[in-house]
């Protein structure tokens, strides 16, 4: 029997539809962006996005790295959340590759950096001393704030104020159609007032591999000599675009049925005794929880105990868990986990 897996919407499988797309693709050489499916998907991810050009790249790690590269120069700094996840999770690339100084704000729990926060951390202009203040990232949704959602409101009200003083803004939108599904919104609202984002393929969308960077003409040039010299310059990559493009056409709407199954799972695990779910949790499809005082186990020793009912989940913290539902997990599997954490924490 297959485990139930609820450790990241990353570890989808392509559908069947993918897998067709991929064998049938017109391919090309896409250093020479000769590859016409390629071609096709960022053209549809620009247009989504409302920005005039998209770069297919590897992951959303590197469409961030490029990002904070086509934008700044060496000693530049860059305003972000302390919960961020090119924060967090991207082994320091824009520091160690780039030479970006980074300015952690605190992330509200809502996944916001506080506008006035973000006032009191520009840097002037003409002191010797001090970085010069060019970028500012958003994330949306926010993985570690838990998977919430930032507003089209609070968006441009982040883009004005940027803009005003000459500093640019990027946008991990690694899930951004989670996002422009749970607001009824049309992605673009969330994106075409930034000057950036990269939106992952290769989560709740689906697809095997690969993120889209949306930009300008000019700075999607630049971010394309910043993928070839970050090694992401790849040849018939339409191969994995084809997947993309099935994802960008199918893949979006249905999103809504992962954000319902999570509170549905959300809603069934608050019932339990052990288990003390996070206000607000889920926004989208991610579930936070902790393990109450009393429950004898540590969240390691839970999870292991989950594997014997075929469920797989990422323990987080020390008594914290993670939860993410997407395309494989339906409502049969919806119970399943649930009834699996029931039996195990009954054991307590
Ligand atoms: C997953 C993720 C990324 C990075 O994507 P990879 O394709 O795993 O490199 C960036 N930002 C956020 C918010 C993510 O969740």
């Amino acid at each position: 029997m297959e485990y139930i897996d609820l450790r990241s919407d990353t570890v989808t499988h392509p559908t069947p539809a993918m897998l067709a797309a991929m064998a049938a693709a017109p391919l090309g050489d896409d250093v020479y962006m000769e590859d016409p499916t390629i071609n096709r998907l960022q053209e549809m991810s620009a247009a989504l996005t409302g920005h005039e050009a998209g770069l297919f790249v590897p992951s959303g790690t590197m469409g961030n790295l490029a990002a904070v590269l086509a934008h700044c120069q060496r000693g530049d700094e860059v305003i972000l959340g302390n919960k961020a996840h090119t924060f967090l999770f991207e082994a320091g690339g824009i520091s160690a590759l780039g030479g970006v100084h980074s300015c952690q704000l605190s992330n509200q729990p809502d996944g916001s950096i506080a506008m006035e926060d973000i006032q009191a951390a520009l840097r002037p202009d003409n002191d010797p001393h001090q970085p010069h203040t060019r970028l500012i990232t958003l994330e949306n949704t926010h993985n570690r704030c838990g998977g919430t959602v930032q507003s089209v409101a609070y968006t441009r009200q982040v883009a004005d104020f940027a803009h005003g003083r000459g500093l640019k803004v990027h946008l991990d939108g690694a899930r951004l159609f989670n996002a422009a599904v749970y607001l009824g919104v049309p992605a673009k609202e969330l994106t075409a007032p930034l000057d950036s984002v990269t939106f992952c393929l290769s989560k709740a969308l689906c697809a095997p591999v690969g993120s889209v960077l949306c930009g300008s003409n000019a700075f999607i040039e630049r971010a394309r000599r910043v993928r070839k010299m970050l090694g992401g310059g790849m040849r018939q990559a339409g191969v994995l675009a084809a997947a993309g493009i099935v994802a960008l056409e199918t893949m979006i709407d249905r999103l809504v049925e992962d954000h319902a199954r999570a509170h549905r799972l959300a809603d069934g695990l608050a019932k339990l005794p052990g288990i003390v779910l996070d206000p607000g949790s889920p926004a989208t499809n991610m579930i936070f929880f902790n393990l109450a005082p009393e429950v004898p186990f540590n969240a390691q020793q839970v999870a292991a105990a989950l594997l014997n009912w075929r469920v797989k989940v990422s323990a987080t913290g020390l008594r914290r868990f993670r939860l993410v539902t997407h395309y494989w997990i339906d409502d049969h599997a919806v119970d399943q986990a649930q009834e699996a954490f029931q039996q195990v924490l009954q054991k307590a």
